[in-house]
């Protein structure tokens, strides 16, 4: 490698940083405890809904839409294993179907909840079924109480994302 090659490195550097705190700030601010609390407590009362027999690892989230409509989802596991659907995942199935989309746009996502033990944040698959269907949200993570572990953003959690407009279809 030569050296110049090296300033080619990329790091989330701190105005990007910065940017995501003002942007959590900001979405929490107008958002306010209330309507996050209540994200939160569905996602938690969603993973009741859990068909995870194999992993015995249920998770449950809620979608708020940018028209402030809110979704559930959760995980629904097969014998078979890998056609499992994450509860991200089937929460914006459950806004595409009630036509989020036609309604709202691609960019429908304005918060996800989620809720499971532990407290890690959403896989990687589900960050980028996320980054479809927005250009940032919050992600809120939950435990089963539907008490806040953490609040983050998407562009946090998945940075240089690939999406539609990499292929110039948006
Ligand atoms: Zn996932």
């Amino acid at each position: 490698m030569k050296n110049q090659q090296l300033n080619c490195l990329w790091t989330p550097d701190q105005a990007f940083i910065l940017e995501q705190q003002a942007f959590i700030n900001s979405e929490i601010k107008k958002l306010g405890p209330k309507k996050l609390l209540e994200l939160a407590d569905s996602a938690a009362r969603a993973r009741k809904l859990s068909y995870s027999p194999y992993s015995d690892y249920p998770v449950g989230a809620a979608l708020l839409t940018t028209s402030a409509k809110i979704y559930l989802g959760t995980n629904i596991e097969r014998a078979s294993y890998s056609e499992t659907n994450h509860a991200e995942e089937t929460a914006v199935t459950a806004a595409i179907l009630d036509k989020a989309i036609e309604k709202e746009g691609r960019r429908f996502i304005r918060a996800m909840a989620v809720a499971h033990t532990g407290t890690s944040a959403s896989c990687g698959r589900c960050r980028q079924i996320m980054a479809e269907h927005a250009d940032n949200c919050l992600v809120i993570m939950a435990d089963i109480k539907g008490q806040i572990n953490s609040i983050t953003s998407l562009r946090l959690l998945l940075p240089m994302a690939f999406t539609p407009t990499d292929l110039g279809t948006d």
